[in-house]
């Protein structure tokens, strides 16, 4: 499944990838204005569903694993952390966390991305997870550069999070898609620079960072799917597709 050598993509291939990015942007922010009092978690899988149909795309989330995953979309509050499956009897509140993670198939290829917003007032302790967590992506994506290696950008990832006080997930990793969901390297959210794959033009990676408040332990619930903090603290993910070029890291899952 993690074979290294799959993972480098021609420029066609790219272009395909930038295109299936942009229409896994387009659900999202579909699924971002949805972010309202009241909406149900099975309502945003709709909604998704509905912008996926229009592009004639489907999600590689649907029947993935076992037991196969209902939906096309995640949508994880507040302490689950991933994996969170829509449910037409859960209702958005004020002050919740969402963490939306999409994929999109077009064309053969895969793009994957993922972000966590709040439903209208949030506490300051949210709003700080939530900044560290974008922030610690980006910081992952600046190391996304020709030479580097994996390692590089999971030593930065982590250090970052631990040094704003939080916590990193240990089991859950980024990891090359394009060709299939999950392709290699996988792409950890802790780890030691300079060691792990070197990072080669053409690769394409979906980084992930999972940051929780107070542990990084975390449990999977008898659903099978839904990944929670351990001790019910807040979680927040965010997640893009960035190729390494010849220069900049180029993010595929943006409008
Ligand atoms: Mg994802
Ligand atoms: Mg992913």
């Amino acid at each position: 499944m993690f074979d290294r050598q799959i993972n480098i993509k021609t420029p066609a291939e790219l272009k395909i990838m930038r295109e299936a990015g942009r229409i896994n942007a387009t659900v999202l922010a579909k699924v971002r204005e949805l972010l309202q009092p009241g909406m149900t978690t099975a309502d945003l899988n709709a909604a998704a569903e509905e912008v996926l149909k229009s592009y004639n795309c489907v999600s590689p989330f649907k029947g993935y694993g076992r037991p196969p995953f209902p939906t096309s979309i995640t949508v994880s509050l507040n302490d689950e952390m991933v994996h969170g499956i829509p449910n037409p009897k859960r209702k958005l509140k004020e002050g919740d966390i969402v963490s939306v993670d999409c994929g999109t198939i077009h064309e053969g290829y895969v793009a994957d991305s993922a972000f966590t917003a709040g439903v209208g007032e949030i506490s300051p302790e949210a709003a700080h997870l939530l900044k560290v967590t974008e922030e610690a992506l980006f910081v992952g994506i600046q190391k996304m550069r020709k030479g580097n290696r994996t390692g590089d950008v999971s030593a930065a990832i982590q250090n970052f999070v631990e040094s704003n006080g939080l916590h990193v997930t240990r089991e859950y990793t980024g990891h090359g898609v394009g060709r299939t969901m999950h392709e290699g390297p996988q792409v950890p959210n802790i780890g030691i620079a300079r060691t792990g794959a070197v990072l080669k033009p053409g690769m394409t990676i979906a980084l992930e960072p999972m940051v929780l408040i107070g542990t990084f332990q975390t449990r999977v619930l008898p659903d099978q799917w839904t990944v929670v903090s351990a001790d019910g603290s807040l979680t927040a993910h965010f997640e893009h597709t960035v190729a390494v070029t010849e220069g900049e890291p180029l993010i595929l899952t943006v409008l």
